[in-house]
């Protein structure tokens, strides 16, 4: 309705999906055949789902007949052929799929904002997609909230854009590479990657680069426009920008703990009080000792102690080795767009 289109690539290949019902011990784990005897010259990948239902994925190529694909018995027969015989199954569902990964240019016009697969698709492989979208939300709906209640102007909302499109061109990237090393697009790539398959049964350093075991993580943003000082000499996966890292913290999860949906501070080894007035704004804290090893690798580095101010959705806005209301609320100022 608006016509706006997307960039990117179409991938010529289609992959059919056939989830089978059956009682089976295979690994519990997600499990990729490259050129198998069962689907000669392309890949196959199979995982479990709840309640004995494991779904399997063939890769077809380009030119095919969806229909006689699609064909009960066929599909059976591939089925047959990747678990062996003794094992019965039944068929769940079926289906064949093709992709792209391609992104909008814009991802906000004016009242309109595109979130999920109306802003960005991408490659199955990496689990990027929904991810993408769900993390889509989590940046977008803090920052209408503020907006809406006129704590936050409203270019807050451009910020959206800028640090969803690199979250999204970051998935697109990864989930492109993984897609390539699986159906491989030139015979230059296909030599490069079964010269890496060749080499990671007996070499440690080629097995980084099977990159369909990249899966999805958060994006670091770079784009610091929205994000506070950086005043700990700290650990580089918890800076600025990042999304808090996750770790165990006495019998819970750190970001079990950090579910405010506010903006709130984290103090390690360091007191105060549970609620903080940040210039007549209350910022609930969570304060814990510094003594969980994991807590202290990944957010201390080697200082004794560290104040993190945490956006609500989970990404670190600012961090100092001490604790000055006027520095938080500087850094609270810049993370909801309220300086020029
Ligand atoms: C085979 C396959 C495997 C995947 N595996 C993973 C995975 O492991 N991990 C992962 O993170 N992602 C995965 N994805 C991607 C994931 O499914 C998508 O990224 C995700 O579903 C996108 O969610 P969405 O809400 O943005 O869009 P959609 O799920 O497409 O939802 C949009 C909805 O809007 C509705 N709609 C459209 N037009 C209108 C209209 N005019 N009015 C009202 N409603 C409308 C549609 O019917 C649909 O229900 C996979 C995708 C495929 C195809």
């Amino acid at each position: 309705m608006m016509g706006l289109g997307f960039d990117g690539r179409v991938f010529e290949d289609n992959f059919l999906i056939a989830d089978i019902r059956a009682k089976a011990d295979f690994p519990i784990e997600r499990r990729f055949w490259f050129d198998p005897a069962f689907n000669p010259g392309q890949t196959a990948l199979m995982h479990r789902q709840p309640d004995d239902v494991w779904r399997l994925d063939f890769q077809l190529g380009w030119d095919i007949d969806r229909k006689a694909e699609l064909n009960d018995d066929k599909v059976r027969a591939r089925v047959r052929g990747m678990i062996g015989e003794g094992i019965d199954f039944n068929l769940v569902w079926t289906s064949i799929y093709t992709f792209r990964c391609c992104t909008m240019d814009e991802y906000v016009h004016g009242p309109v904002i595109f979130a999920g697969d109306s802003a960005h698709q991408v490659s199955p492989f990496g689990a990027r997609g929904c991810n993408g979208g769900i993390q889509d939300a989590d940046n977008l709906a803090w920052k209408l909230d503020l907006v809406c209640k006129g704590a936050a102007p409203k270019s807050l909302i451009d910020s959206y854009h800028l640090e969803r499109k690199e979250a999204g061109l970051e998935n697109i990237k990864n989930s492109s590479r993984s897609a390539d090393f699986l159906t491989p697009r030139s015979p230059a790539h296909a030599l490069f990657r079964d010269a890496v398959l060749d080499l990671v049964e007996q070499q440690p350093f080629a097995r980084p680069m099977v990159n369909s075991g990249r899966l999805s993580s958060p994006c670091f943003y770079a784009q610091g426009r929205l994000f506070g000082e950086d005043a700990l000499d700290g650990p580089l996966r918890s800076a600025p920008g990042s999304p808090a890292p996750d770790c165990p913290v006495g019998d819970d999860f750190l970001l079990g703990i950090l579910k405010s949906n506010a903006f709130m501070l984290l103090s390690i080894g360091l007191e105060l009080p549970h609620n903080v007035d940040i210039s007549g704004a209350i910022l609930p804290a969570i304060v814990l000792p510094a003594k969980d090893d994991l807590l202290r690798k990944r957010y201390l580095g080697d200082n004794p102690q560290a104040i993190y101010l945490i956006r609500p959705d989970q990404h670190v806005a600012a961090r100092w080795a001490e604790f000055d209301p006027q520095d938080v609320a500087r850094a609270l100022k810049q993370s909801t767009g309220r300086v020029s």
